[in-house]
């Protein structure tokens, strides 16, 4: 078996290499097996997008010779694996699409596309919707489906109030731009309001799901991989997203990114420095040593793996919401909490969270905390990471989870019914000792 399963544990990631080889994603990244944190046998490419090989199954050794042959083969495949329509065609064809009638306005939902009156036929034995509404052309979201491949690329949709708490925290901060990386529903909330009187915000979606190429234009929309920092349309897309990001008049610009959460984190941390460098680039020493403004939005427990990369980042206490993920939202019997917060280089004191939903502000922390997250007077912070209160553990010198007991031979605090078990290697998730991914505590309520 090669080195499938990435992300797993056992697996290092090298990182993406000059002269790497390409599968249709893009540069692949080089991965190594590992035993006990060293290195173990032949280092290897693999996509950086897809980490399942059902949907993408480049492989290559880093050493290997691979013949011309092979690589005209290769070359081909990569051609023949681009999208049917590029996405100028995609933009003349919703051109066309609008000025159809209601009555022959169809989506076909087997292929997941708009359909002009002459491919009818084509499309005869799949399933189609009809009279697609202006509204339902301004919610792309809504009216494709979400993907749902586990490993490679699962959509999770915001919840209507995440969303629109996420909008009016940005432009109550004064953005004038979103950056959206890997989140179509805010982009597409912000493209929706743009068209209204009075709201100057403008956005550039920036994500692997080429489907949304059907109703944005190449400024509103780049195939993007946040993995390699790939952008599928070349120099031109590029461009576009330098132009955008340039602030002319004072416009702020942030980015909001909300990756996979089976994602490598550090392939994404140096793709997002990549997008900030770009950001500083725009304007020549106008920045002095700021950070492009950045809200990443991921679950708690890779908190310590992103301020690994982000050192001037912080985790708010807000939780975000999703339409379909069945864990992660709020239930009407009982709030299923969700692990999935804002990380963000702005000062937290700035980000407002609702006092309706029970978060407040602590005045020792100066940032908004949730109702439950009591204040220790011990480590003197809101301790609290999932929302829950917390207790202080005199040994561990630090607060820990209700449900964790002092463990005298493991010598930390951890679920009672864990099995004391030394490794060596870090824990994939949290990084700390003791346990594996699997057993993770950090990922105990999911
Ligand atoms: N909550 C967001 C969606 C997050 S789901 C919202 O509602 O707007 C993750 C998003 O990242 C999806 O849109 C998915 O298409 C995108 N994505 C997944 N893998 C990606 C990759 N390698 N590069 C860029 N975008 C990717
Ligand atoms: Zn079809
Ligand atoms: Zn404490
Ligand atoms: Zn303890
Ligand atoms: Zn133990």
């Amino acid at each position: 078996e090669s080195g499938r399963g990435l992300g797993s544990g056992g697996l290092a990631l090298l990182g993406l290499v000059p002269g790497a080889p390409r599968c249709p994603h893009g540069p692949a990244l080089l991965f190594v097996k590992t035993n006990q944190g060293r290195e173990e046998g032949r280092r290897f490419y693999a996509c950086s997008a897809c980490r399942d090989r059902k949907d993408c199954n480049f492989f290559q050794w880093e050493d290997e010779k691979v013949s011309e042959t092979r690589l005209a083969v290769r070359e081909e495949y990569n051609r023949n694996h681009q999208p049917s329509f590029t996405h100028r065609q995609n933009v003349e064809r919703y051109k066309d699409f609008v000025l159809l009638p209601f009555s022959k306005r169809r989506f076909c939902q087997e292929c997941q596309q708009l359909l002009l009156p002459v491919e009818w036929e084509k499309h005869s034995a799949h399933q189609f919707l009809c009279d697609i509404s202006t509204t339902q052309l301004k919610s792309p979201s809504q009216l494709l489906y979400p993907l749902k491949n586990k490993k490679t690329n699962a959509q999770y949709l915001f919840a209507d109030r995440s969303c629109q708490f996420l909008l009016d925290l940005i432009i109550g901060l004064g953005f004038r731009r979103v950056l959206c990386v890997g989140t179509p529903r805010l982009h597409e909330m912000i493209q929706s309001k743009a068209s209204q009187e009075d709201f100057r915000i403008r956005s550039l979606l920036l994500d692997i799901d080429f489907r949304y190429s059907q109703f944005y234009t190449e400024d509103e929309f780049c195939h993007y991989n946040m993995f390699n920092h790939y952008f599928f349309g070349g120099e031109a897309a590029h461009e576009t997203c330098r132009k955008f990001l340039y602030q002319d008049n004072g416009e702020r610009v942030i980015m909001v990114t909300d990756p996979p959460f089976g994602g490598l984190v550090e392939a994404l941390a140096s793709s997002f420095k990549k997008l900030m460098a770009m950001w500083k680039e725009t304007e020549k020493g106008g920045h002095n040593n700021q950070e492009m403004p950045m809200f990443w939005i991921f679950p708690y427990f890779f908190e310590s793996r992103i301020l690994e990369f982000f050192p001037s980042f912080s985790m708010m206490d807000y939780q975000v919401d999703y339409d379909n993920h069945a864990l992660y939202k709020h239930g009407k019997t009982g709030r299923r909490q969700s692990p999935v917060r804002i990380f963000t280089n702005l000062t937290p004191s700035m980000i407002v969270l609702p006092v309706e939903e029970g978060y407040r502000f602590c005045a020792i922390c100066q940032r908004y905390v949730s109702s439950g997250n009591q204040h220790c007077e011990i480590c003197n912070s809101c301790t609290s990471k999932d929302g829950r209160r917390w207790k202080h553990c005199v040994l561990c010198k630090k607060c820990v989870k209700p449900s964790w007991f002092h463990c005298n031979s493991c010598n930390c605090c951890a679920l009672q019914n864990h099995t004391c078990e030394k490794t060596d290697a870090g824990c994939f998730v949290c990084g700390k000792a003791g346990h594996k991914r699997s057993t993770c505590p950090s990922l105990s309520h999911t």
